[in-house]
Formats: C-alpha cells, structure tokens, sequence
C-alpha cells in the first residue's frame, strides 16, 4: 500500500477530475427527464443545451462548467493518517492537472493563491466510524448558487408554515441567478451552523432515493411541486422546470429555536465518492455509495 499521504492525494485528485466533468446519473437522469416534459420552448432548449454541454464535456474530459467551485469533502469510516495533507496536496494538483479554477481568495484582500488552498479551505466535515474503509466525498460547489444560500432563526410559532415560506421566498428571489434547475438542501434544526450543514449534506442524497423519513419525504415532495409553479424555469428564462429536487434533513434543536437553513445547488450538482479499504484499494462513484 502507498504511504496512506499520497495515496490520498491521488484519491482527490481523481475524485475531483470525475466530479468536476462529469454529472452523477441521477442528476442527468433528472435533466433528461425535464428536458422530455418542459412545455415552455425557451425552458428546452436552455435543458438540452445544458445536457449537450455535459456530454461534451464527459466525452473531452474537460470541466463541465467554469466555475470548478469551492470545494467541500465529507469524510466518514475509518480514521487515515495525515488525510487532512493529501487532500490539501491532491486540490492543489487538481488545481494545475484538471485543471480547476483557482477560485479560493481571501476574504478581504482577496489575494488568489491560485491554487485553491488557504487558511480554512478546503472545508472537510469528519464523521469517523469503526469501518473497513475511509470513504472521502468531494462536493465543488459554484458561487452562483452558494451565493443564494439563506439561514433563518425563525421563531418555534413560525413551525412549518414558515419554512415552507422560507423556501420558496428563497427560490424565487434567487430567480435565474443559481443557474436553474436548482435542487434545493433544506436543513431544519439543529444550531445556526448545523443548520446549515444539514442543507448542504442533504444535497448528497441522490434525487432517486426518497426521504426515509416520511413527514420530510411529504414536505420535499409538496415543496418540488409548488417551487416548479413558481414559472422561474430553465436559467430563469421561463418554464416548468426551476427545480429537480427538494432534500429535507433535520435535527432536534433547541425548545426556543427554528433554524432554517436553505442551499442552493445548480443544474451542475456535482458529487463525487471514494472509498478506501484497507488493503489501499479504492472504489469510486459518482453517486455516492447509498
Ligand atoms: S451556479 Fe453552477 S452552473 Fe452556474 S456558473 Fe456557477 S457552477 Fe456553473
């Protein structure tokens, strides 16, 4: 077995080539089926514009959309050493070798070390388990649509009905700017940061795998329904289709708090999955291992 550093660091780096040219099949599945049942003529071409982009863009192995994202990695299963490293080394040869655009700033000055790193970036959420594997799932995400996210410390009274609001307040006065169709993370509960982790992570779901919960599978499914009457459509050029999906996770939370968090995700909902045993092998998906 390579050193588990390097090892790692390959890891990102496929990890971030198939997440960054390619859509995982659920995605594509979703826009195939948009682009079948879109009745507004603008809506369909702007859905078979995007599915061609995506092929193209599968078939010359090149990012499927110019902004590669900031990146988020979700680690969960056994504990590798020194994982933290061969992330940061992987992005940084992602960075040239992709290639992916060198989007990390900072905050201020925003001085581009032009490779992706810097204090707090990439951001790695961990959930170590005793397992046989170290599974690592990259999520780039574009500041298009991570620039329409919302949190709301709604009042406990507002209860559903104001997260219903929430969401679609959210959705239509992001308009055509989160490049749509959007799938929509919705996290309830929790505290104010957790919130929001919990929108991001339900983003992870694949749109063919149902809530288990059933209230939340009623509530993705009421709000899917009402958000693509909205007419936003396709880019936000008009049609039936502003979202592919709504996910819904939640988490108990304080008796005199409703966090609400809401995260947009563009039409390129990309996602990728690694698992590695501990023999050094590695399975990968772009759908995650569900
Ligand atoms: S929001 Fe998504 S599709 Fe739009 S430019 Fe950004 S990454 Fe690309």
């Amino acid at each position: 077995m390579l050193g588990s550093t390097k090892l790692v660091e390959d890891v990102t780096v496929n990890l971030l080539r198939i997440a960054v040219t390619s859509l995982p099949d659920d995605v594509l599945g979703a826009l195939r089926d948009a682009e079948r049942e879109e009745t507004s003529e603008v809506g369909r071409t702007q859905l078979r514009t995007i599915l061609e982009n995506v092929a193209a863009a599968d078939r010359l192995s090149v990012p499927i959309c110019q902004d590669t994202g900031m990146l988020t990695f979700f680690i969960s299963g056994r504990c590798l050493p020194d994982l933290e490293e061969g992330i940061r080394r992987g992005m940084s040869r992602a960075t040239s070798e992709v290639p992916l655009r060198a989007n990390a700033v900072h905050p201020i000055t925003r001085k581009n070390p032009g490779n992706n790193s810097g204090k707090g970036v990439p951001t790695i959420h961990y959930d170590y388990s005793d397992s046989d594997f170290t599974q690592v799932t990259v999520m780039p995400k574009g500041a298009g649509s991570e620039n329409m996210s919302v949190l709301a410390m709604l009042t406990p009274s507002q209860g559903l009905k104001g997260i219903k609001r929430l969401v679609l307040d959210t959705v239509i006065k992001a308009g055509g700017k989160p490049c749509p169709p959007t799938i929509v993370g919705v996290g309830i509960g929790g505290s104010a940061d957790q919130a929001m982790l919990l929108a991001k992570q339900a983003l992870l779901r694949p749109l063919n795998i149902g809530n288990p919960d059933q209230q939340l599978a009623a509530l993705e499914s009421e709000l899917k329904q009402a958000l693509n009457l909205t007419g936003i459509g396709p880019m936000g050029l008009g049609g039936k289709t502003t979202v592919l999906g709504v996910r819904v996770e939640e988490a108990y939370t304080h008796t005199a708090s409703l966090p609400v968090a809401v995260c947009l995700q563009c039409w390129a909902a990309r996602r990728a999955s690694a698992r590695i045993a501990r023999d050094g092998s590695v399975q990968y998906s772009r759908e995650g291992f569900w």
